[in-house]
């Protein structure tokens, strides 16, 4: 297992930090994020310490990403949400406060639920057959 010292998260999954359990096997661990926005609030982490997407391998993510609609779905059957949200925080800026990969699931129930995507579209502002050449691909 690879793991890093200061990290909160490996520290939960080896046990040295109690959480509340969602879903585990031999690669990933789900529990509850201490800080519900809403009910039923998810964590998915791969138990390999990686800090974050781009320093993610195409296996670990493959594993990782597979578990989720499992587990969405026994979220979905426990607490009856009308819908979920998937979201995955990398580097500070995009709002991402513990350096071990994880994903978000957070289940919807109304509008005021506590969670609200604030998607400001700019349609104007971007030429897209220009971005699209701009971009690497050499992958
Ligand atoms: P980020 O902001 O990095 O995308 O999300 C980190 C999440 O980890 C936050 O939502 C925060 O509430 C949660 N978190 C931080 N420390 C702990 C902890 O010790 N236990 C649990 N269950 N969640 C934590
Ligand atoms: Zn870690």
């Amino acid at each position: 297992m690879e793991t890093h010292e200061d990290c909160i998260f490996c520290k939960i999954v080896a046990g040295d930090i109690p959480s509340a359990k969602v879903y585990e096997d031999e690669d990933v661990y789900a529990f509850l994020d201490i800080s519900q926005v809403t009910k039923g609030h998810t964590l998915v982490i791969p138990k390999n310490h990686t800090k974050n997407i781009y320093e993610t391998d195409d296996a670990l993510a493959a594993k990782l990403f597979a578990r989720v609609p499992k587990i969405a779905n026994a979220l979905k059957e426990s607490f009856q949400p009308t819908g979920i949200n998937i979201l995955n925080n990398n580097e500070e800026a995009a709002g991402q406060s513990v350096f071990h990969l994880h994903i978000h699931l957070i289940p919807r129930y109304d509008e005021t639920d506590g969670f609200k995507p604030n998607w400001i579209t700019h349609e104007d502002k971007y030429d897209l057959a220009d971005m699209s050449s701009t971009i690497s691909t050499n992958l």
